[in-house]
């Protein structure tokens, strides 16, 4: 899709959106469906984010495409459009194997109800106990409470049950056993309701559905389009600068990492002391390693899952799980089913990745431990897929480094930030009028379910602002 290039657009817009990840792209769109003239800037050459996907020898890869909660069907709905909505459908096979445990389940609470107890001899009365906890948390609750404490408080010394609820929220959001209970509960009630959904046809349609509904809403959007900086002059906010052109806008929406924001875009000198303090204080989430998988055209393999959490570590550990040679990996396995117009089987393996580790390396160094990465994760597969090796015709990896090249995100984070990422967001126009920041922040924020809600929220005070 040819987009527009940046001295074609105007010289001045009522908000200027800087990052087409899902939740620039919401707001863009919520803000121009409220009658506001929009801009949208995006440095890479497609649109959507860490929502995205490559092509390589006829095969498509997702990047971020691997699950997400039921409330996307409602959120697309209400907010993009009933053809959107309509593709969602969920994914029926998601395993877990480790040395502690081995089953499938759909993921839903029903489900996990029959397998705490079946399988892991929880009273009924313990596990609805837990759920009904975890479903009233909301953000204004205690945060002194951490997720270890939760556990320990239902499921004593039971380091499986730990593994089996903990594992698939810390692929999730990268978050770990010590942080706040809260940021556990609000992403496990969104999962663990219904099951675990994708969307038909895979990303690259998805956001191609989302650009036509943006343009057909009136956003200007450009690709290839850096933004330098946010322009704050007396305190306020006036636009964009982008290579040689500075185009004005009484509101900006930074859909760049939040510590990208304040250091790189708009500048330290743009903020008072006392929120510079609070923002020294927030720590980026960490980052990603993934192996993509693409198998010749003419083979196949049986149906093994959807969703594979995998692990030949004895214990769930978020530490162990970050480790450059971790045992733990999920697999998204893509049939034909999941685009119908383009049948390909493909794996993508996911894991946590710490963003120096890989920085650290040289060359050739970096290079060696990308094929040690990905012989590891050929090994764990042919545990799923006998023969895998043979199928396969392209194979690639990306590291916390790629990520971080895509998105320019600090330290190539896929999650935004720690919990206290957030307040700095939620604040941030009340320390520069004007300066909004939306995109994965504070755990919950993120994902697809929780960027593309930001967006709906963040949309809401922008307008709030042009209006007053
Ligand atoms: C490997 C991986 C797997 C994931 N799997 C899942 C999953 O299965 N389910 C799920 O729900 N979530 C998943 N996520 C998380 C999810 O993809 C993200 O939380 C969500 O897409 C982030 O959206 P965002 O709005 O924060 O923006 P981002 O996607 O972070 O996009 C920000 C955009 O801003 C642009 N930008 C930054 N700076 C500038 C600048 N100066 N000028 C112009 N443009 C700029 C970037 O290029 C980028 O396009 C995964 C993430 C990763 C990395």
């Amino acid at each position: 899709m040819a987009f527009n290039s940046i001295d074609k657009v105007k010289d001045r817009y009522d908000v200027i959106v800087v990052g087409s990840g899902l939740g620039g792209l919401t707001c863009a769109n919520r803000l121009a469906t409220a009658g506001h003239t929009v801009l949208l800037l995006e440095h890479h050459t497609q649109l959507g984010g860490l929502a995205t996907w490559f092509k390589r020898k006829g095969h498509i890869f997702d990047v971020s495409l691997h699950g997400f909660p039921h409330g996307m069907v409602k959120t697309c709905r209400k907010y993009w459009n009933r053809a959107i909505r309509d593709s969602i459908v969920q994914l029926k096979s998601i395993v877990f194997d480790n040395p502690q445990f081995s089953l499938t389940t759909t993921f839903s609470r029903e489900d996990f109800t029959r397998i705490l107890q079946e399988k892991f001899g929880i009273a009924r009365s313990v596990v609805e106990d837990f759920f009904v906890t975890v479903g009233k948390m909301n953000f204004y609750d205690d945060q002194t409470m951490t997720t270890r404490e939760l556990f320990d408080k239902f499921f004593p010394g039971r380091t499986d049950v730990h593994r089996l609820l903990m594992e698939p929220i810390t692929y999730a959001n990268g978050s770990t056993l010590d942080e706040p209970a809260i940021t556990y509960g609000i992403v496990f009630s969104n999962f663990m309701n219904k099951g675990v959904f994708t969307f038909q046809g895979g990303t690259d349609r998805l956001i191609g559905m989302m650009a036509d509904e943006l343009e057909k809403n009136g956003v200007t959007i450009c690709t290839r389009a850096r933004v330098d900086r946010i322009v704050v002059e007396n305190g306020k906010v006036r636009g964009v600068a982008v290579g040689d052109r500075v185009i004005s806008a009484p509101s900006v929406v930074s859909n760049s990492g939040i510590t990208n924001t304040v250091t790189n875009l708009a500048g330290r000198e743009a903020f008072p002391v006392d929120f510079l303090g609070q923002f020294d204080r927030v720590k980026v989430n960490n980052s990603s390693c993934q192996v993509y998988f693409g198998v010749r055209p003419g083979e196949s393999f049986r149906d093994v899952g959807d969703l594979l959490f995998t692990s030949t570590s004895k214990e769930f550990s978020s530490d162990e799980m970050l480790d450059m040679e971790t045992k733990s990996r999920t697999f998204s396995v893509y049939y034909p089913r999941t685009r119908p117009d383009h049948p390909d089987y493909t794996v993508v393996a996911s894991m946590n990745g710490n963003y120096d580790d890989w920085a650290g390396l040289g060359k050739e160094a970096y290079k060696k431990a990308k094929q040690a990465m990905i012989e590891r994760c050929y090994v764990d597969l042919e545990r799923y897929i006998p023969g895998i090796r043979e199928k396969v015709d392209w194979v690639e990896a990306a590291t916390p480094k790629t990520f971080n090249r895509y998105t320019l995100h600090t330290r190539g984070t896929s999650f935004g930030t720690k919990f206290e990422g957030l307040e700095i967001s939620r604040s941030i126009f009340k320390a520069v009028p004007g300066l909004f920041h939306v995109g994965s922040v504070g755990i919950i924020m993120s994902g697809w379910l929780g960027a593309i809600n930001y967006g709906v929220i963040v949309a809401n005070d922008v307008d709030g602002f042009l209006r007053s």
